[in-house]
């Protein structure tokens, strides 16, 4: 059977997050190739994804761990892995299909099914890579066999990295690349510390970096910025008044919606890079 013998030798065993599973895991190969078919089958690309696993991958873009970009090659989906005698979770080397165990459906899996779906993914990325490298035959060479143990731990540590992300959430910096102070109001989207202060400027130093006492599991922001003790012209980051303003020192200030940059996937502070646009001070980027 030519599917068997695509699918069978590119299932990567995963025990990422088997600390987290009463079921002792047992690798895919030891599953009944016709449940992996059937699974595989029924797995669904990007657009179509179940519902939890649409929010796993909304919640890993935020995170910036991937771009949506990445998942859009992916097919995934839900499986009776473990009740089959399988793995939590696998990957088709050949296929890039996901399968997720059923067990990860629940509402309380939610950041158990992150992390696994992070780990899966790695994979994934690896696998890009050795294709490239190796050629469109690499799943089902000698090569792959070779490459299992380090690209098991290496996605191993993503993935406990990536589940620590999502329990602190990623810090924010503001990096003001200006030769003059800025006033900073931010708000992220998917805050983890909430905030019940009243709204007030955070300042930062020219050409400076200063971490924000804020914690996010989401990229998005709306924030307000501006220059002051400029010798030059004011500059202002802001969006309209309406709808989203807020008063800061009995002033109203509009938002401007963003998306900040992440310098390690699984790792580190969300960034917001200021740049002004002076001709004493040409933009970083
Ligand atoms: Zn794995």
């Amino acid at each position: 059977m030519a599917q068997v013998m695509r699918l069978f030798p590119c299932i990567v065993f995963c025990v990422s997050v088997c600390a987290n599973v009463a079921a002792a895991p047992a690798p895919s190969e030891a599953m009944p190739q016709h449940i992996l078919d059937a699974c595989d089958e029924r797995a669904s690309p990007f657009g179509h994804y179940d519902r939890a696993i649409a929010h796993a991958a909304d919640d890993l873009i935020a995170m910036g761990v991937f771009s949506e970009e990445e998942f859009h090659g992916v097919k995934i989906g839900f499986c009776g892995l473990r009740a089959a005698g399988g793995p939590v979770a696998t990957i088709s080397c050949a296929r890039d299909i996901i399968l997720l165990d059923s067990g990860y459906a629940a509402r309380d899996q939610e950041l158990v099914r992150n992390a696994t779906l992070a780990h899966e993914m790695k994979h994934y990325l690896q696998h890009g890579e050795q294709k490239s490298k190796f050629g469109a035959n690499y799943c089902s060479n000698d090569q792959y066999v070779t490459d299992k143990m380090w690209m098991e731990e290496e996605a191993d540590a993503f993935s406990d990295d990536v589940g620590e992300l999502f329990f602190t959430g990623r810090g924010v910096e503001i990096r003001n690349e200006c030769p003059v102070a800025v006033s900073v109001y931010l708000e992220a989207e998917r805050p983890i510390t909430a905030s019940d202060t009243a709204p007030e400027f955070t300042h930062v130093g020219p050409r400076s970096t200063l971490a924000l006492p804020a914690f996010a599991a989401s990229k998005f922001v709306s924030f307000y910025a501006q220059t002051t003790l400029s010798d030059g012209e004011k500059q202002i980051w802001g969006g309209p008044s309406m709808p989203d303003r807020r008063f800061i020192d009995g002033k109203a200030y509009g938002l401007k919606r963003t998306s900040l940059s992440n310098a390690s996937r699984s790792s580190g502070p969300f960034q917001l890079s200021l740049s002004c646009q002076s001709e004493h001070d040409q933009p970083a980027n």
